[in-house]
């Protein structure tokens, strides 16, 4: 799964393309760079991937959320609906633009469950971000179709799925805008990086303003001389992180079919032990395979289950303890620290409540959670370790059920 597992070659003869020229500037310099765009090549490749009409770099999946958040105009006194399931950063970027993350449950995809993010409306909700979480998707139909009725804006924070999809359309095309993240663990890696993409050019133009200081890119004149209709601030990715993206997007279909190998091929394993379940997809799903996720009956089996299969050379997630990955484990949330006094931004003036978070606020993400263990799909698994993994499981199974 993370994208430095496979890497070299073509890293290299990109990233040496850059060094050749010495520019590092993704934008200017028109005569020294020799034609070579990487950052511009990355978000047209990009864009052409997921189907989506524009795509933006940024320097990380968790400005490409803040990104996305300005250029919808979503800033303080929104509210915005996600789930409590996620990376921190999702809940980081909400707060970054001065709204105030509402949490959701999760169902059984283990994404955003849209009857409760229908539930968690109010007249302040301007956006939803389901998350596709363990790279597989969200039941973005349902949210985009809740969300469109109401005018809610849709931003899928897509930085754990790259290349999964519903019905062959890819994730992070379904809502208003899509996010990546290219940093250090995930699939497409470039150290640290991120995209947003659209169909709408007008939100991408917004999008390449925010991210650069205002800039509006105007091809008929020099940088100092364009103009600004929005201030914006520096969120622009290098020519370095381009070139090593798009040697990593090349590989990227090629990644995605050695995952599912090793993610059917355990699945199938799972599916053949009684009192275990697997992750559900919405319909027409296709999982990205970045993860093996299964359900035991119940919270002692799954603890055991994951502790023992981690005592057999087999390290899994038990997420509902995970501290940066489960809301009710976030005692910095829950206490509100920010780096400045408070309440803003969750509560004061602009906002229409003051927002309180409790680490038992999410019994049905609890529920599932606490049964739920995955195992890592790492690309160095070959047929032995798949056959020693199965053996584990089947073993592990006959010690816990
Ligand atoms: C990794 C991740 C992010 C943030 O991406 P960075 O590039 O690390 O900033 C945001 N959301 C989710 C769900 C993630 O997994």
């Amino acid at each position: 799964m993370p994208g430095y597992e496979w890497f070299g070659k073509e890293e290299r003869a990109q990233v040496n393309q850059v060094l050749d020229t010495g520019i590092l500037f993704r934008y200017e310099f028109e005569k020294e760079r020799k034609g070579i765009f990487k950052v511009r090549e990355f978000e047209e490749e990009f864009a052409r991937y997921c189907g989506a009409g524009h795509a933006q770099a940024t320097t990380s999946g968790s400005t490409a959320l803040r990104v996305a958040l300005a250029a919808l105009g979503i800033g303080h006194g929104d509210e915005v609906i996600t789930q409590g399931f996620t990376f921190i950063a999702t809940f980081e970027a909400i707060l970054e633009a001065g709204a105030v993350p509402v949490p959701a449950e999760i169902d059984r995809t283990l994404n955003l469950d849209p009857a409760d993010f229908e539930r968690k409306i109010t007249d302040r909700t301007r956006a939803v971000m389901p998350v596709h979480m363990l790279g597989a998707p969200a039941r973005v139909r349902e949210i985009v179709e809740i969300a469109k009725d109401r005018g809610i804006k849709v931003i899928e924070d897509t930085a754990q799925a790259v290349g999964a999809a519903i019905a062959g359309k890819k994730l992070g095309s379904f809502g208003d805008m899509g996010t990546f993240s290219f940093d250090f663990y995930k699939t497409v890696t470039c150290g640290e990086g991120g995209m947003v993409i659209t169909d709408d050019r007008e939100l991408w133009v917004r999008a390449s303003e925010y991210a650069d200081h205002g800039h509006d890119h105007n091809p008929n004149v020099h940088r100092g001389l364009e103009g600004r209709t929005i201030l914006g601030f520096n969120y622009r990715m290098n020519e370095l992180q381009g070139a090593v993206g798009l040697a990593q997007l090349g590989r990227l279909d090629r990644v995605l079919r050695h995952q599912k190998r090793i993610h059917d091929a355990l699945r199938q394993t799972l599916e053949s032990i009684d009192g275990i379940t697997m992750r559900e997809l919405p319909p027409e799903g296709e999982d990205s395979c970045t993860h093996v996720c299964f359900f035991l009956e119940t919270a002692d089996k799954a603890v055991a289950f994951q502790k023992k299969l981690g005592e057999k050379g087999v390290p899994a997630i038990y997420f509902k303890g995970n501290f940066w990955h489960y809301l009710p484990n976030w005692e910095h949330l829950l206490a509100q620290k920010t780096a400045w006094p408070g309440p803003h931004p969750f509560g004061g003036p602009l906002c229409a409540r003051d927002m309180v978070y409790k680490s038992d606020m999410l019994p049905a993400s609890d529920a599932i959670l606490e049964k739920l263990v995955v195992i890592p799909v790492l690309l160095q698994t070959d047929d032995a370790r798949i056959a020693e993994i199965s053996g584990s499981l089947r073993a592990v199974a006959q010690e816990v059920l």
